[in-house]
């Protein structure tokens, strides 16, 4: 089938790639040019396993294509997806600018019959006013096609995005009519064998399952951030307690790690767009609003710590391992160690910081002041000289303690972990003050 795609970020790339993959041809669209080029090199913007790799055997294949033309994209395409970016307005709203132009230039350039598919995360009644846009265009100048509208909203994960597309656990598929579920049955089908994955509802329905299942997640990680709270005061350890409930089947061990705040280009703006939604519908959305408070107050954690065992912070050198919002992506957006860096460095300290990928997209966030920042190639390079060092993302070659590394290096001896990622007796028995979250402070 040939397919467009509006967006080429971290979600319609990889539905690009992985379509082409299965079978498909799709031509992604995309207005910056820059990343066009790039593109159409076999050269991947974003940092995501296995993607470039992808990228490039179908460009090869003549199966994947990239344009900053939207007329190009969509002259022969039976399917159009929407997957630009839904950034969050001044009041929590989803900013749907980006949504409407692209409804916009469908409806002043299809020209044959076309399914649209949003995959952006919108609101519900966002497809409604899809449809409405595009028929605005087509009446203005009296095409007569049939544009259907429908919500496909997607669930990967970034550092594991290509696997999450091609083998998720499921495939929500919100439309209006039988034969425009009947196409996207068709679009799937390379990545449906192995057992049903889609499940078929109503557009509304579709639309809310995507916020309900990020603010889902979104609760259990306030959650245990609050116990963790709860844990630290009463003297007990998040890490048991942990362990404790997630035995229980209907609890489960996923997603119920205390740590730094959630971060990312999903879950903060999703909870706070899903309470805007409830607000307008008059619903009073009292646990989002909760999961934002506690988060909020969550990402202040490290920063906060430090200051209380670093007396005087002004003058100090602060190691932080781990920029991006999580493991296995260069994604920088909402993530704990920004927040924590600009308060590093409002603070008078010297930042020695280490991601194995997210330098430069971090770098790009903080603008001017990452000028203040010494970036450095290893993660025990960002600990020489330092005061005290800071986790902030639980990349896999953090996670072996190195005792001896790090006493050769920092010129203090004060581990503050945002991901619990060691045993508090174990740093303590080689010397280091080491706090973390929601366990009592060693050393
Ligand atoms: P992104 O910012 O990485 O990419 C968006 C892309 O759209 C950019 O390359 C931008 O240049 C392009 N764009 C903007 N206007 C355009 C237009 N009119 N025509 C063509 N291209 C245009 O965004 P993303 O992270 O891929 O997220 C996209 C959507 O998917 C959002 O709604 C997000 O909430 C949702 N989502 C994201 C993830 C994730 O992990 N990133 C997961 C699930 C859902």
């Amino acid at each position: 089938m040939r397919i467009a795609i509006f967006g080429s970020g971290y979600v319609g790339l990889v539905t690009g790639a992985c379509l082409a993959d299965g079978g498909h041809h799709v031509t992604c669209v995309d207005v910056d040019s820059e990343r066009v080029a790039r593109l159409r090199a076999g050269e991947s913007p974003i940092w995501e396993p296995g993607l470039e790799e992808l990228l490039r055997g179908n460009l090869a294949q003549g199966r994947l294509e990239f344009t900053d033309d939207p007329a190009e994209a969509l002259e022969d395409a039976r399917v159009a997806f929407v997957a630009v970016g839904t950034p969050q307005a001044p009041d929590g709203s989803a900013d749907l600018s980006y949504v409407d132009d692209v409804a916009r230039r469908i409806g002043e350039l299809a020209r044959r019959d076309l399914l649209v598919v949003n995959k952006s995360t919108v609101p519900v009644g966002t497809a409604a006013r899809v449809r409405a846009l595009i028929e605005e265009g087509l009446a203005a100048r009296g095409a007569g096609h049939r544009v259907g509208v429908a919500s496909n909203p997607e669930f990967l994960k970034e550092g594991a995005a290509i696997a999450d597309f091609k083998h998720g656990d499921r495939i929500v598929v919100g439309t209006e009519a039988a034969e425009d579920e009947e196409l996207l049955r068709l679009v799937y089908e390379p990545f449906n064998r192995q057992r049903e994955k889609i499940i078929a509802m109503d557009i509304p329905s579709a639309e809310l399952t995507k916020y309900a299942a990020n603010a889902m997640l979104a609760a259990k990680i306030s959650f245990m951030n609050e116990i963790a709270a709860i844990s630290e005061a009463a003297g007990a350890d998040i890490e048991r307690v942990r362990q404790g409930i997630g035995s229980d089947p209907r609890i489960g061990y996923q997603f119920l790690y205390a740590g730094a705040g959630y971060g990312g280009s999903c879950f903060p703006k999703d909870v706070a767009a899903l309470a805007h939604t409830a607000r307008q519908a008059g619903c009073e959305p009292r646990i989002l609003d909760a999961v934002e408070a506690v988060n909020a107050h969550q990402k202040g954690t490290l920063l906060r710590r430090l200051d209380e065992l670093l007396p005087g912070l002004a003058g100090r050198t602060v190691a932080v391992w781990g920029l991006a919002f999580k493991p296995r992506t260069d994604d920088v957006r909402e993530a704990p160690a920004l927040h924590l860096v600009r308060g590093l460095l409002a603070a008078g300290c010297t930042v020695r910081a280490y991601d194995p990928v997210a330098a430069g997209t971090f770098a790009a966030a903080l603008g001017e002041e990452a000028a203040r920042v010494e970036f450095t190639d290893s993660a025990l390079d960002a600990a020489r000289g330092a005061d005290a060092l800071a986790i902030c993302t639980e990349w896999e070659e953090f996670r072996a303690f190195d005792a001896e590394g790090l006493a050769e290096r920092m010129a203090g001896r004060l581990i503050v972990d945002g991901r619990n990622l060691y045993d508090p007796a174990r740093v303590a028995a080689a010397g280091f003050a080491y706090a973390s979250v929601g366990r009592r402070t060693a050393g």
